[in-house]
């Protein structure tokens, strides 16, 4: 397996669908052996009926559920236990992040030689109360890890499949991972600069209260 898509998702029901038929066109077109793994993180607003949907219309598509709501971070870290490919990407499911992103990113992990490839969000569609917060924390985790990156906690990242399988993520570690992975012995760390659009459905469940909890815990 070339390359696995693990999604993290709590209450996506309407991107779903449009996802998933974007990543199909734009990986199909590149000729990789891919699967697109949907972690359900406990959502309640139908996601799961539609992820069956999506599963059993096409077996690349894998669908992995929890029980309740357990964070942005367990989602991804199931994402990670169950993904094959020797490239595994990861992105949020809102359609926020663009698939158009993928080939370059697998072509940094592939002939660039980048353990890992985060994406930045350069210009960024959010309200200035998560705008500003995240400059504060990229500031500060830039100095605290020593990695320089513009946007630690991007949801597009692309992995060498070994980095995904090497690390753990729980609780919001999810916007340390270049550090965590650094820290694992994976210093080629490489940045891109992302499209990103304005969440089209549903609402942000990161918003400046969730931020502050988050730099608290
Ligand atoms: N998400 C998740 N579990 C949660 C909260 C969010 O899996 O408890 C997913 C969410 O569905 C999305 C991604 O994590 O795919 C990023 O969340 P969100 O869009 O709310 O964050 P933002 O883009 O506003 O930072
Ligand atoms: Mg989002």
């Amino acid at each position: 397996m070339d390359l696995s898509i693990v999604v993290p998702l709590f209450n996506e029901h309407e991107s779903l669908p449009i996802l998933v038929e974007r990543l199909h066109g734009v990986i199909g077109a590149m000729g990789q052996s891919y699967e697109i793994i949907l972690v359900d993180d406990g959502s309640n607003d139908g996601s799961w009926k539609v992820i069956q949907g999506l599963t059993a219309a096409d077996q690349r598509v894998k669908g992995i559920r929890f029980g309740r709501n357990y964070g942005k971070s367990p989602a991804l870290n199931e994402g990670f236990r169950a993904a094959q490919g020797g490239v595994v990407i990861t992105m949020d499911a809102d359609l926020q992040d663009d698939p158009d992103e993928i080939p370059e990113l697998y072509r940094m992990i592939t002939e660039d030689g980048f353990d890992l490839v985060s994406g930045w969000k350069q210009k960024r569609f959010d309200p200035w109360t998560k705008t500003i917060p995240t400059k504060l924390f990229n500031w500060t985790t830039r100095r605290v890890s020593g990695v320089m990156l513009h946007d630690f906690n991007c949801g597009l990242k692309a992995y060498k499949g070994e980095v995904v399988k090497s690390i753990e993520v729980f609780g919001e570690m999810h916007r340390y991972i270049p550090f965590i992975a650094k820290k694992e012995g994976f210093h080629n760390i490489g940045e891109k600069v992302v499209k990103h659009h304005p969440r089209k459905y549903g609402k942000t469940t990161f918003g400046f209260d969730r931020f502050i909890n988050g730099f608290l815990d």
